[in-house]
C-alpha cells in the first residue's frame, strides 16, 4: 500500500468489518483499507466445519478471553472465544444461521431507533443471504423471508448425523411443532438449523465477502495489526468544533503505523473490543478512564455498559452406542480418519458437521407471547466448550436465555492495549434469569427423556442426572452455565447522546468521523444466533454510509 491515507479505514476484519470492506470498495472510487490483528484465514482448520472442534481445543485464531468471576455462576470465570483471523467470530462459529424473531427488532425501533424494526431490516437479512433452498422451494410466503442473490451462502446441513432427526421427533413427541424454517413466519418448534456453508465448508463473512472483493485495487487489507488508538484532530483540523476522529494508530509486528481516514474511520472490532478501543482512546465513561491514567478526549458514559449475553447451561448424555467426532476411542478414531478421506474428496460426510445441528426455539411457559428459550443439540459430549477431549462418545443439549435481564459490562484492566479487556456479563445476578432458564432446563430434559432418543439408554452424566430438585438443578446451572458466544450492547445504539452511544446511523454521539458497526451497537439482544443478525447491521451501514457521502458530496 503507498496510500497512508484512504477514504474509509475500518478496524477489525470480523463479521461486520469483512461486510463493509466488500460493499463499500465496489465503487472503484473509494479507497478502503481494513486492519485485522489475526492472520488470513489459511487454516483448513476454519474451511472444515468440524475443524471447529480443534480450534476450540488448541485455542488457535482466538481471543481466548475470560469474564472476571461471576457471583451469579458460583465464582466462576466465564470463557469468552472471539476470532482473532480474517473473518473474525465468523472464522470460529458453530456455522448456524438464525436471525432472532421480528418482535427484536420492533422492540429496537421502539426504544428511539426508527428504520430499525423488522420490515426496515428484513430487506437488509435478504440482501445478504443466498439460500440455497430458495430454487428448490415451493413454500408460498419463502421468497418473502429469504434471499437468493446475497454473498453469504445457507445451507440445509450437507450430511447430518441420524441423532439429529431423532432430537426433532423426541421435541416433537414432547409436544413441539417441527419446524423447518426457524427464519420463517414462524420461529417456534424444533428442527435442524441452517448453516453458513457452501460445498461443505465453512462460509464466513471472509469467505462470502472479502475474498471475492480481494482483487480490487482500491481494497487494503492489513492482517496481524492490531490499532492500537484512534487519532483525533488537531486543534482547528475540525470544521465545526465537534471533536473528529481523522484515523488510527496500529502495530504491526514491531513497528507502529498510523493510517488515516479522508472520510470515516469504521470501527467493527466486536462487543469485547470496539468498547476497549474506544476507551483507549480517551473515549468513554470520564471516570474510569481517568482511573486507569488515560486522558479524557471525550465523556460518553454509556460505552462498555449494558453488556448482554446469552447464557446457556447444558446437559451431556454417555452413550456406549455412538461413534462421534469429539469422544476418544478406537472406532472413533477410525471413523474420523475415513471422514478426512471422505471430506477431502467430496466435501461431504461427518467432518461437515457444525456439531450443533439441531435445535429449537421454545417457550418457558404457555404465557410467554414468543420464545424466550432457545434449544441447540450437539452431536458429541461438548465438555467445556469443546476444550476438553472426553473419553467415549455421546450427546449433549444446550438450553439458553434469549433476553436475559442481567447486564454487565465491558472495562479496561489497564491502559495497554495489549492487555484483554475486563468483561463483566454479570451472569445469571436478575432472579428472572434463573427463573426462566431453570424450567428451560426441566423441559429440555423432558425432551431429551421421550423415547425418540431414550430407546437407545443413553445416560446423562452423573453431575446433572443427581440435580432432580429445583435447588439441585439451579445448583447445577450456576456450577455449570456459561455464554453461547453472544455478546452484545456495548455500543449501545439509541438516541440519548449521554447514556447511549451511536445514533440510528450508527455514528458516535458527539464525535465527527467515527461509526461503530458491529454486534456491540444492538441495544438488545436478538432472540437467536447473533452472525446473521451482525451482518445485517453492517449491510444497513453500508448503505448509510454510502447514502451520506453522498448527501456531502451534493452539499460540497
Ligand atoms: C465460538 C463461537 C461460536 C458462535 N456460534 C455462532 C453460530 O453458530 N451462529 C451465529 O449466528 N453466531 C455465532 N457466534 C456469534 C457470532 O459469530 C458473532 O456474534 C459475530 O461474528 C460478531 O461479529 P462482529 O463483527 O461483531 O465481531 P467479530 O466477528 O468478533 O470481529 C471482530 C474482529 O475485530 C478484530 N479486532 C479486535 N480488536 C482489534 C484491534 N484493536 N485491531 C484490529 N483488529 C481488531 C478481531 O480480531 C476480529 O476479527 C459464535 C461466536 C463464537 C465465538
Amino acid at each position: 500500500m503507498n496510500a497512508e491515507i484512504l477514504d474509509y479505514v475500518i478496524v477489525g476484519g470480523g463479521s461486520a468489518g469483512c461486510v463493509l470492506a466488500a460493499r463499500l470498495s465496489e465503487d472503484p472510487r473509494v479507497q478502503v483499507g481494513l486492519i485485522e490483528a489475526g492472520p488470513p484465514d489459511r487454516s483448513v482448520f476454519i474451511h472444515c466445519p468440524a475443524g471447529l472442534m480443534v480450534l476450540a481445543r488448541t485455542g488457535k485464531a482466538n481471543w481466548n478471553f475470560q469474564t472476571v468471576p461471576q457471583p451469579g455462576l458460583n465464582g466462576r470465570r466465564g470463557y469468552q472465544p472471539r476470532g482473532k483471523v480474517l473473518g473474525g467470530s465468523s472464522s470460529v462459529n458453530a456455522m448456524i444461521y438464525t436471525r432472532g424473531h421480528p418482535q427484536d427488532y420492533d422492540s429496537w425501533a421502539a426504544a428511539g431507533n426508527p428504520g430499525w424494526g423488522w420490515t426496515d431490516v428484513l430487506p437488509y437479512f435478504k440482501l445478504a443471504e443466498h439460500n440455497e433452498r430458495h430454487e428448490a422451494s415451493s413454500l408460498g410466503t419463502w421468497h418473502d423471508w429469504h434471499g437468493n442473490s446475497g454473498p453469504l451462502n445457507v445451507m440445509d446441513p450437507r450430511s447430518p448425523n441420524p441423532y439429529s432427526p431423532h432430537f426433532v421427533h423426541a421435541g416433537m413427541q414432547a409436544g413441539y411443532p417441527r419446524n423447518d424454517d426457524f427464519n420463517g413466519p414462524r420461529q417456534e418448534g424444533v428442527g435442524l438449523y441452517q448453516v453458513t456453508q457452501k460445498n461443505g465448508q465453512r462460509h464466513s463473512a471472509a469467505q462470502a465477502y472479502l475474498a471475492p472483493a480481494l482483487g480490487r485495487r482500491n481494497l487494503y487489507v492489513i492482517s496481524q495489526a492490531q490499532v492500537t488508538r484512534l487519532l483525533f484532530a488537531e486543534a482547528g483540523e475540525s470544521s465545526d468544533g465537534m471533536p473528529r476522529i481523522v484515523g488510527v494508530e496500529f502495530q504491526q509486528g514491531r513497528s507502529k503505523r498510523q493510517l488515516r481516514a479522508a472520510c470515516e474511520v469504521l470501527l467493527c472490532a466486536g462487543a469485547l473490543q470496539s468498547p476497549q478501543l474506544l476507551m483507549l482512546s480517551g473515549i468513554g465513561p470520564g471516570a474510569h478512564l481517568q482511573e486507569r491514567g488515560i486522558t479524557v478526549r471525550h465523556d460518553l458514559p454509556g460505552i462498555g455498559q449494558n453488556l448482554q449475553d446469552h447464557i446457556d447451561a447444558p446437559l451431556v448424555y454417555d452413550a456406549a452406542h455412538l461413534t462421534t467426532l469429539t469422544g476418544l476411542s478406537w472406532p472413533g478414531v477410525m471413523n474420523t480418519l475415513r471422514a478426512i478421506l471422505e471430506w477431502r474428496r467430496s466435501r461431504t460426510g461427518p467432518l461437515t458437521t457444525n456439531f450443533a445441528e439441531a435445535g429449537g426455539f421454545i417457550r418457558s411457559r404457555a404465557s410467554e407471547r414468543i420464545p424466550d428459550l432457545q434449544l441447540h443439540f450437539v452431536i458429541g459430549k461438548l465438555i467445556d466448550h469443546g476444550r476438553a477431549t472426553p473419553l467415549g462418545h455421546g450427546y449433549s443439549c444446550h438450553v439458553c436465555l434469549l433476553r436475559p435481564q442481567s447486564r454487565g459490562h465491558v472495562r479496561l484492566a489497564s491502559a495497554d492495549p495489549a492487555a484483554a479487556p475486563l468483561i463483566d456479563p454479570n451472569f445469571l445476578t436478575m432472579p428472572d434469569d434463573m427463573e426462566r432458564l431453570l424450567r428451560g432446563f426441566k423441559l429440555m430434559r423432558s425432551i431429551l427423556s421421550q423415547p425418540a432418543l431414550a430407546r437407545f439408554g443413553a445416560q446423562e452424566l452423573p453431575a446433572s442426572a443427581q440435580a432432580r430438585s429445583d435447588a439441585q438443578i439451579q445448583q447445577f446451572i450456576r456450577n455449570h452455565a456459561d455464554t453461547i458466544y453472544h455478546p452484545v450492547g456495548t455500543c449501545r445504539m439509541g438516541p440519548d447522546a449521554r447514556s447511549d452511544v451511536v445514533d440510528t446511523r450508527l455514528r458516535v454521539h458527539g464525535l465527527r468521523g467515527l461509526r461503530v458497526v458491529d454486534a456491540s451497537i444492538m441495544p438488545d439482544l436478538v432472540g437467536g444466533n447473533t452472525n446473521a443478525p451482525t451482518i445485517m447491521v453492517a449491510e444497513k451501514a453500508a448503505d448509510m454510509i454510502n447514502e451520506d457521502a453522498a448527501a456531502a458530496g451534493s452539499k460540497s
